[in-house]
Parts: C-alpha cells; sequence; structure tokens
C-alpha cells in the first residue's frame, strides 16, 4: 500500500513540475558597487572596464509571499513518515521561499541576448574576482532564477533593465541629498523612505560590513509583481544586517 501511495506522490510531483513556476512576485535586487568593493575580500573590475557609480542589478528573483513546505512533502509525512518527506524535499523544489534551478538544461546563450549586451555591461556588471566576465554572472542568475520566471532569456533581461531604468535609485537617493560619500553616515529610515517616495513603494535594504566593521548600503530590493509590469509594495519586510545609520561608499 506504502509503495502504490509513494508511486502516486511521485508521479503527481512529476506533473506538478512540468507545468510553469507559481510564485507571488520579483525581488529586483540591485547592488551598491562601492558597497561590494568596500568589504575585506574587495572587488574586481569586469572585462568592459569599472562600472559607472551607480547601482548594479544583481538578479531579478521569483519569490513566494510566503516560505512554504511543499503541499507533497506535508502529505508524504503524514501518510509515509519523516523520510519521506526528506526525500520529496531533496527531489522537489517547493520546499522553500522561492523556486531555484527550475530548468538546468536552458543554458544562456550570447545569441538571444545580443542586442542587450551594451546595456546589460553598463546595467548589471560583475563585481567579483572570479571571472570577471559578466556574462558568467547573467548566466548563474539566469540558471538559478531566471529558469523558474517562465520568461524566456531575452524577455527576462530586458525587462530588469526597463524596471532598473525605470526607477534609477542613484538619482532618487541623490534627490534626497543621499550620496556616496567616505565619512557621511545616513539613518536608514531616510534610505527607506526616499526610495519609497521616489518609486512610490517601499523596498527591502541589505547592508553589509566595509573593512572597519562599520554598516553600509549594499542591496536595495524592488518588489515587482508576477507579470514584472510594475512595482508592489515588498510584502515581506527585510532590513538585513543594517543598523540605524549606514554608509554609502565612494565607488
Ligand atoms: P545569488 O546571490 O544570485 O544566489 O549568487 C550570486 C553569485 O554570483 C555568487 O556565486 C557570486 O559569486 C556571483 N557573482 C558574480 N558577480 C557578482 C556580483 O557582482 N555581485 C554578486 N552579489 N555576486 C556576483
Amino acid at each position: 500500500m506504502k509503495i502504490a501511495i509513494a508511486f502516486v506522490l511521485l508521479f503527481s510531483l512529476l506533473a506538478v513540475s512540468s507545468t510553469a513556476e507559481k510564485f507571488d512576485f520579483f525581488y529586483l535586487v540591485q547592488q551598491w558597487p562601492g558597497s561590494f568593493c568596500d568589504t575585506r575580500q574587495g572587488c574586481c573590475f569586469p572585462d568592459a572596464g569599472k562600472p559607472a557609480a551607480d547601482f548594479g542589478i544583481h538578479g531579478l528573483w521569483p519569490n513566494y509571499a510566503k516560505c512554504r513546505g511543499s503541499q507533497l512533502q506535508g502529505l508524504a509525512r503524514a501518510v509515509l513518515g519523516e523520510d519521506a518527506a526528506a526525500l520529496f524535499s531533496a527531489v522537489g523544489r517547493r520546499g522553500r521561499c522561492w523556486p531555484e534551478y527550475c530548468n538546468d538544461g536552458n543554458t544562456l546563450s550570447p545569441w538571444e541576448i545580443r542586442d542587450l549586451v551594451a546595456s546589460l555591461d553598463r546595467n548589471w556588471p560583475t563585481l567579483s574576482c572570479k571571472s570577471g566576465r559578466s556574462f558568467e554572472f547573467w548566466s548563474y542568475e539566469w540558471k538559478k532564477h531566471g529558469t523558474c520566471s517562465n520568461l524566456e532569456q531575452h524577455e527576462y533581461f530586458a525587462r530588469a533593465l526597463e524596471l532598473k531604468a525605470a526607477h534609477n535609485l542613484t538619482a532618487i537617493l541623490a534627490g534626497a541629498g543621499i550620496v556616496p560619500s567616505n565619512t557621511e553616515t545616513y539613518s536608514l529610515s531616510s534610505v527607506g523612505d526616499a526610495i519609497a517616495q521616489g518609486t512610490g513603494f517601499t523596498a527591502n535594504l541589505e547592508c553589509n560590513r566595509d573593512a572597519d566593521g562599520e554598516a553600509q548600503l549594499f542591496q536595495v530590493y524592488l518588489c515587482v509583481d508576477r507579470e514584472v509590469k510594475q512595482l508592489i509594495d515588498c510584502p515581506l519586510s527585510m532590513r538585513s544586517k543594517c543598523t540605524d545609520r549606514v554608509k554609502l561608499p565612494v565607488f
């Protein structure tokens, strides 16, 4: 009997896996290059040269509004016990806060995004010292997050670029007097308020630490509807690793 139920669950899992990914919203994550570089591990500039002093895209990430254990996992736990639930968690991708690696066979093709490369080099540069090739960063983001977005390759990158251009974080912050400085600190609430005023929607903020251990604004998470058309208020609040006052280091 248990074996029959296991088969039913396995087939249900396979059926669910082949349908469109169900998620609730996207994060458009942008990193401040000064804060990426101003850490103990530092950074490297990509082939295309030093990026501008502007937020750069990290990724466009499908996300769930609520972290979930999968329904199948719950069912497996109830019927077959903890070991089976663990197996379904390992096999399925849904016991998480976001979907990821939805189709490892769908690798990013340079041809598909050839008309976007100049803009991607400016707006989505890698700062990691791993390779210095931004295409590798884009490929990684596509494989991990983009394959779960229900978008084609070109649309995924084009939409991210459009959203960044429509909501210019560097200009929004500058308009509120929040400009890069190696001495000034800014209240975290003034950063959040400026972004809410400038975009019309609340965002999530992530900080990191400079080499002296001081908190700096690292990434801004704008929340975007499932159709990747417009911003929404972020459904989950997060002020990761931030203190009341943060730096925005010069880049
Ligand atoms: P994720 O945060 O999307 O899960 O992973 C980001 C991956 O991209 C890491 O392996 C990181 O080393 C690599 N990466 C390459 N360039 C960059 C960059 O400029 N910023 C960040 N945050 N990660 C980068």
